[in-house]
């Protein structure tokens, strides 16, 4: 019985590879279609709007924490007052790295000193987005790891390891919408993060909220208020919450934002201060100006993005019914999530490696298998992150029709040799 599905599921690579494609499913970028939406942003400004919010925005002077109008605007976003949102430039990813490396050099408001000295480690979540991993990492901090579950991150886990250890500075994860997986965190476990009792007097939040508007249906997960949460719990200083426009106008040339208490915007700009006269104030009032012009604003663009990315997340669900079964047929299951850019999936054998091996032969390109976790290392072997943005809807159908021959195959290769 297992040798006939592994010489049909050979027989159907074979006929993939003849195939010759070429389809890429690997990095979450936005389609060209969704970049379109924006193109209306370059002519976004009059030569009267070089002076919005009575400064010359072509010259130095208006401080780092960024123009009032992109702060009122991102703070809408955020679900905050302008005064705790700091707007930098195209990169949430760098204001991240900027925070995290002033807490190392000088610690952060409340901290003893630099957490370098420390030995410092921070919990990440997996299946988690590679680029936090990394970055964490070539900062010098050891990665500890908690699961994500389906609504949020392990929240006891964080417990235990925070409450054990005084060098565990604090969580990093994405809280609405998670990469890969597309998990929220539910208000009863932010609350409880926001309460929890940790060694550590400087334990930080670090929220990458990079999906907290990327509804795909009707139905929606609720975002959580870390900034609110934590000051309500007595905690003021304990949350950064990050987010930018990179999935919502231009991704090379967004705007990204932070808030954070009153008292942690100000310590940020002391720092960036030291090392930046200010952030690109042209570009901020460009967004301004188009954000507020769209048809019914941000929540109009992110309802037409919805429209682009909403059947390709459907192709990738029907190709892989449709190939596996209903219930992936004992090969696979995966998430069917709500909002967000991306999907994970889980092979029932540990095959990642090889499904993306397979795939990579047949002219598909995927996430690196173990790239969901620190150091590329899946100890199950079995998580898959699906990018369906980037390509034309017409590709992922095919692209995922593909993919689920390569898991067939590797499931029945592994299958054979027991
Ligand atoms: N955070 C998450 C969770 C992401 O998925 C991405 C993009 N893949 C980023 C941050 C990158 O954001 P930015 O372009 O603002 O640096």
């Amino acid at each position: 019985m297992t040798k006939d599905a592994l010489a049909q599921a050979q027989a159907d690579y074979a006929a993939l590879k003849a195939k010759n494609l070429k389809l890429n499913m690997q990095r979450g970028q936005p389609s060209d279609a969704d970049f379109d939406l924006s193109n209306r942003m370059i002519n976004a400004l009059s030569v009267e709007d070089l002076h919005m919010d009575g400064l010359d925005l072509r010259n130095y002077p208006g401080g780092v924490a960024g123009i009032p109008a992109a702060r009122s605007l991102f703070a809408d976003y955020l679900d905050v007052k302008p005064e705790n949102v700091l707007v930098w430039n195209n990169s949430s990813l760098e204001l991240q790295g900027l925070i995290l490396g002033f807490a190392m050099l000088h610690g952060l408001r409340g901290s003893a000193g630099g957490w370098v000295h420390q030995k410092p480690k921070m919990i990440v979540t997996v299946p988690g987005y590679d680029r936090h991993f990394l970055l964490l990492q070539t900062l010098g901090f050891e990665l500890l790891t908690v699961p994500m579950q389906s609504d949020g991150p392990d929240i006891d886990a964080i417990e235990k390891l925070a409450a054990a250890d005084a060098s565990v500075k604090g969580v990093l994860f994405v809280p609405t919408y998670s990469n890969p997986g597309g998990e929220t965190i539910s208000a009863a476990k932010a609350a409880k993060l926001a309460r929890l009792k940790a060694a550590a007097p400087d334990f930080t939040i670090f929220a990458d909220d990079a999906y907290r508007v990327h509804h795909l249906l009707d139905e929606r997960d609720t975002p959580v208020n870390f900034v609110a949460l934590c000051r309500d719990a007595g905690h003021p200083d304990r949350a950064f919450v990050f987010a930018s426009t990179s999935k919502i106008t231009f991704a090379g040339a967004g705007l990204g934002f932070v808030a954070s208490s009153e008292d942690n915007i100000k310590w940020l700009s002391k720092y960036l201060n030291a090392q930046s006269i200010g952030p690109n104030k042209v570009e901020q009032a460009r967004h301004v100006k188009f954000l507020q012009a769209y048809p019914s604003g941000l929540e109009g663009l992110m309802r037409d993005h919805a429209k682009l990315i909403a059947p390709k997340f459907q192709a990738v669900y029907d190709a892989l019914e449709r190939e596996l079964g209903q219930d992936g047929g004992g090969y696979a299951t995966w998430a069917k999530p709500k909002g967000g850019y991306f999907i994970s999936l889980d092979t029932a054998e540990p095959v990642a490696a090889r499904v993306v091996e397979l795939a990579e032969g047949a002219g598909i390109s995927l996430t690196p298998a173990g790239a969901t976790f620190p150091a590329g290392q899946d100890k199950e072997g079995r998580n898959i992150r699906l990018a369906p943005t980037r390509p034309p809807l017409e590709e992922v159908g095919v692209a995922m029709q593909g993919i689920a021959t390569c898991i067939k195959l590797a499931t029945e290769e592994r299958r054979a040799t027991r």
